[in-house]
C-alpha cells in the first residue's frame, strides 16, 4: 500500500476547543465544521468537539448526515438554503438557516411548513459578500416576522479583516449600531476575531481554523496561540538518488543541482492534496529533520533535498505538514493559507484517528 497517511488527533481538537473556551468563557461555541470539518472528517470532528454547544456548516447534505447519526445540537447552515425544496428537510430536522438576501426572504414568505424554521439574519457590515445591508435590519425583521413559518433566533455578521490590519472595530461599530435594542443573541466572531478582539465575542462565537490547530494570522503562529495541529500528513521516501552537478529533477527540470547532492522521492503529490504550486524551498520533514522540497510537485510525488540527512533511505518517514511542521508554514511557502491545504486533502489519502 502506498505509504501516505493523514492522522487526525482528536485530543488536539479537544485541546483547541478548550483554547477557544478559555478565550471566550462567556460565549457559546458554534464549531465550524464546513468542508468535511476542514478536511478532518465531519463525524470524527463532531465527536471530538462534543463540548461545543453548536455546529455550523455550509452543506445541507452534511447537516442531515449529522442528524441521521444522532447529532442533537443546534446545527447552523452558514449560507442558508438555495431553493424552496430545501426548506422542508431543514424544518423537519431542526436545522437553523442563515437568511442573507431578498431571494431567500421571498422563498420564506411563500413557504408553508408544518413547523417554524429557525432563522439567523445575516447582516453585511463591510465584507460585501453575503448579508442584508446592516441599516435595513428593521425592515428585514418585519418581513421575517410576517412569514408564518419563520422564527428569528439570532443576528450575525462576518468580518473581512479580523486577521489583518483593519481589524474588526469598523465593522463592529456598524453591527452594534444596526442591532442596538434588538433583543436577540448575536454572533460575529470567527477564529481571528475570537482570538484578538474580546469585544467581538458576544453570545456565540464561530471558530473554525483554530479548532484544527492552525493560525488565522499571517504574523502569529499557532504554537504561540497555544494551538495543536489536528491533522498530520505523512508519507515515506520511495526512492533516493544521487544527483551530479547540473542534473535537474522532475517535470520541466525546474531545479538543477549546483553540486553533487542526494534527493528523496516522497510518495505525495497534488492528487493527495499537496499544493502543486509549492515552490522549491517549501519546508518538509524527512526522518524527523527539517529540509526543503526541490523541483515541481507532480501528481503522486514530490522531491526532498536530503542534504544533511545522510541517514535518509527508502522507507524513511516524511511529514508534509502537522506535528513538527505547521501547515501554516507550508501554506505560506506555497502562497496560500492552511485552510486550503487542510480542505484539499484528497479522498485517496487513508485517514486514521488518534484518540
Ligand atoms: C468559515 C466561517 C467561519 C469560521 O472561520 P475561521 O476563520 O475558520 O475561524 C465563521 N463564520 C462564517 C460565516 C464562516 O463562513
Amino acid at each position: 500500500m502506498r505509504p501516505i497517511r493523514a492522522r487526525i488527533d482528536s485530543a488536539a481538537l479537544r485541546h483547541n476547543l478548550g483554547a477557544a473556551r478559555r478565550r471566550a468563557p462567556r460565549s457559546r461555541i458554534c464549531a465550524v465544521v464546513k468542508a468535511n470539518a476542514y478536511g478532518h472528517g465531519l463525524a470524527r470532528a463532531a465527536r471530538a468537539l462534543a463540548a461545543a454547544e453548536g455546529l455550523a456548516l455550509i452543506e445541507l447534505e452534511a447537516a442531515l448526515e449529522l442528524r441521521r447519526s444522532g447529532e442533537k445540537r443546534p446545527i447552523l447552515l452558514l449560507q442558508g438554503f438555495f431553493s424552496p425544496e430545501e426548506l422542508e428537510p431543514i424544518a423537519a430536522h431542526d436545522l437553523i438557516t442563515v437568511v442573507h438576501d431578498a431571494e431567500q426572504l421571498a422563498m420564506l414568505g411563500r413557504a408553508r411548513l408544518p413547523k417554524r424554521i429557525a432563522v439567523v439574519a445575516k447582516l453585511n457590515t463591510g465584507m460585501n459578500r453575503l448579508g442584508f445591508p446592516a441599516e435595513d435590519l428593521r425592515g428585514v425583521l418585519d418581513r421575517l416576522r410576517d412569514c408564518p413559518s419563520v422564527a428569528v433566533i439570532a443576528l450575525m455578521t462576518h468580518f473581512a479583516d479580523a486577521d489583518g490590519k483593519r481589524g474588526v472595530r469598523w465593522q463592529l461599530e456598524r453591527f452594534d449600531a444596526a442591532t442596538a435594542g434588538v433583543d436577540l443573541p448575536k454572533s460575529v466572531a470567527n477564529s481571528a476575531a475570537l482570538l484578538r478582539y474580546p469585544e467581538a465575542r458576544k453570545d456565540w462565537v464561530r471558530p473554525g481554523i483554530m479548532l484544527y490547530g492552525c493560525s488565522p494570522f499571517p504574523d502569529e503562529s499557532a504554537e504561540k496561540l497555544g494551538l495543536k495541529p489536528a491533522m498530520t500528513l505523512t508519507s515515506e521516501l520511495i526512492a533516493v538518488r544521487e544527483l551530479r552537478p547540473g542534473d535537474s529533477v522532475g517535470y520541466g527540470g525546474t531545479y538543477a543541482a549546483s553540486g553533487a547532492m542526494r534527493i528523496g522521492v516522497v510518495a505525495c503529490g497534488y492528487a493527495d492534496g499537496y499544493p502543486r504550486h509549492a515552490p522549491t524551498g517549501t519546508p518538509v520533514l524527512v526522518a524527523g529533520k527539517r529540509t526543503r522540497t526541490v523541483g515541481r510537485v507532480a501528481m503522486d510525488t514530490l522531491f526532498a533535498d536530503l542534504t544533511g540527512i545522510p541517514e535518509a533511505a527508502v522507507g524513511s518517514p516524511a511529514t508534509l505538514w502537522g506535528e513538527g511542521l505547521p501547515a501554516d508554514e507550508v501554506a505560506a511557502s506555497a502562497g496560500t493559507v492552511s485552510y486550503e491545504l487542510l480542505c484539499a486533502l484528497s479522498q485517496r489519502v487513508p485517514v486514521s484517528e488518534a484518540p
